[in-house]
């Protein structure tokens, strides 16, 4: 008879996929247990591991990105193994899973973006922010994308910190650029970039405001690229003044201190200018004969409070033109779903209770199936904000295997399942081969004066290993 689950001789075994800042805290929080033998098999669809934080961050943060120093920690566990390039529902089937480990858990992030549905959004140069994101992270998916950088003016819309990773990026300089690790190609576009103004677009109030202060304060600080914001719009509308005043959040009092600081400024002669609008809703965007963008036109909103309290956006009846011929939705990015896995597509999350995966009829939890972060929760909160959650989730793993809810797999050895996977994806990626890629392009880099010259294809990446 096998003994127990979590011992030396019969370890827990774990399939987290995702190898973004959640799978890696699931991993560490499953390590860290205390008294399981736990056995940690990471999968990530790409052959590079660190998702959103390779994908996401902007180049321009290096300090969020040094994260994947203590990410390095977690994968030193002996217990630990890497597979990048395998694939969830492709390469290994919810059912192979369930005849190797005890536990699945999927932390795959959100992939793709709100839709945003006003007349003319399809037009060409009209793109969501999360596309443009991955284009100059060098996201092997997103690569080949073309943004029209012979525009002069873009918008963006939405005011959360992605809308301004997108903003800044714009408005950056190539030396500025330059001293990151931003895609090479799209350095080389960035660097021919016609752009001189960029319009974020808010639809409710400086108390509002989705971007965070650190942020604010960046977008002020810009090489060659003024802040601009409209004093008239900086003031507070009586029932944002009310609400700030009984406020306990420093930050937001903070926040709006500054943006009428930056109201007030007078402008100096940098090349770019980067405006943050307020209270103001695209309705259309507008094309030419040839269906690419050419203006959006804007309605001025006013602020009412929800019974909750919330202070929502309402149009008026007063309209606005802006000459755009770019433009970018940011208004949030959205799960996709996972074949055989029960998704809400209202929310865009794999329906859970705390990280159980449940059947959504029932709503009891289906044994062995877990998740984490964007996907569980939706796309909020910072890479931090993950760690807790992949605990909490973690929390009721351990309980069910306390409670003797598990998958029963007959073949649990950690050899069975890389039989499989070499069967099912014979170019899977190793750790110790991700560790060969992060050497090669910090060369790259260096030979360039840059801090990493990134791989930007999958292809590029399994030539490099001679795969
Ligand atoms: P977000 O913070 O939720 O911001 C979404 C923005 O879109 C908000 O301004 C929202 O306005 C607006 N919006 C939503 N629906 C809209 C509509 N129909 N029309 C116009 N505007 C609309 O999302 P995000 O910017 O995608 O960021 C995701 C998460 O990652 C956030 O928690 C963010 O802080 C985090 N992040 C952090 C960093 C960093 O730490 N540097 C960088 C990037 C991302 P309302 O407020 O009115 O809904």
């Amino acid at each position: 008879m096998m003994s127990k689950i979590g011992t030396e001789s019969n370890p827990l075994r774990v399939a987290v996929f995702g190898s973004g800042p959640t799978g890696f805290y699931t991993t560490d929080s499953l390590f860290k247990n205390g008294e399981m033998v736990v056995e940690v098999d990471l999968f990530d669809r790409l052959p590079v591991p660190y998702g959103l934080v390779r994908f996401g961050v902007a180049p321009d943060h290096p300090k969020i990105k040094s994260v994947t120093n203590l990410y390095e920690r977690i994968a030193d566990n002996p217990r630990f193994r890497f597979f990048g390039n395998v694939e969830f529902g492709k390469d290994l089937l919810l059912s192979d899973l369930q005849r190797h480990y005890h536990q699945v858990v999927l932390a795959t992030g959100a992939q793709t973006d709100r839709r945003l549905n006003i007349p003319g959004i399809d037009l060409q140069n009209s793109h969501a922010a999360t596309e443009f994101v991955a284009w100059y992270n060098g996201h092997p998916d997103y690569r080949e994308c073309q943004f029209d950088l012979s525009q002069t003016q873009a918008a963006v819309i939405g005011i959360g910190n992605v809308a301004v990773d997108v903003a800044r990026i714009l408005c950056r300089t190539v030396d500025e650029l330059r001293e990151t690790d931003i895609a090479d190609y799209a350095l080389d576009a960035l660097s021919e970039s016609k752009i001189e103004e960029v319009w974020l677009v808010g639809r409710r109030g400086p108390a509002q405001a989705a971007f965070t202060n650190p942020e604010l304060r960046e977008m002020g600080k810009l090489a060659d690229a003024d802040l601009v914001i409209l004093p008239e719009e900086a003031r507070l509308d009586d029932l944002s003044q009310e609400t700030l005043d009984r406020t306990q959040d420093r930050a937001v009092v903070k926040k709006v201190e500054m943006i009428q600081e930056f109201a007030a400024q007078p402008l100096s002669a940098k090349s770019r200018k980067l405006y943050i609008r307020f209270l103001v809703s695209p309705v259309e965007l507008y094309g030419d004969g040839d269906g690419s963008v050419t203006g959006m036109r804007l309605v001025h909103n006013e602020l009412y409070a929800t019974e909750a309290g919330t202070l929502r956006p309402r149009a008026t009846e007063k309209f606005e033109h802006l000459d755009v011929g770019l433009v970018f939705r940011s208004i949030g990015y959205r799960g996709v779903p996972l074949p055989d896995v029960p998704f809400n597509d209202n929310w865009g999350v794999i329906y859970n209770q705390k990280g159980r995966v449940v059947d959504p009829d029932t709503q009891e939890p289906i044994t062995g199936l877990y998740t984490a972060g964007w996907i569980k929760r939706g796309p909020t909160g910072v890479i931090g904000t993950n760690k807790p959650d992949a605990a909490e989730t973690v929390d009721c793993m351990f309980e069910d295997l306390a409670a003797g809810k598990t998958f029963s797999p007959p073949e649990p050895q950690s050899e069975a399942v890389l039989r499989l996977i070499a069967q099912r994806q014979p170019s899977y990626v190793t750790f110790e081969d991700w560790h060969r890629i992060d050497q090669m392009e910090l060369e790259k880099g260096a030979a360039q004066g840059r801090p990493r010259v990134k791989f930007t294809s999958v292809q590029e990446i399994l030539n490099a290993l001679g795969k």
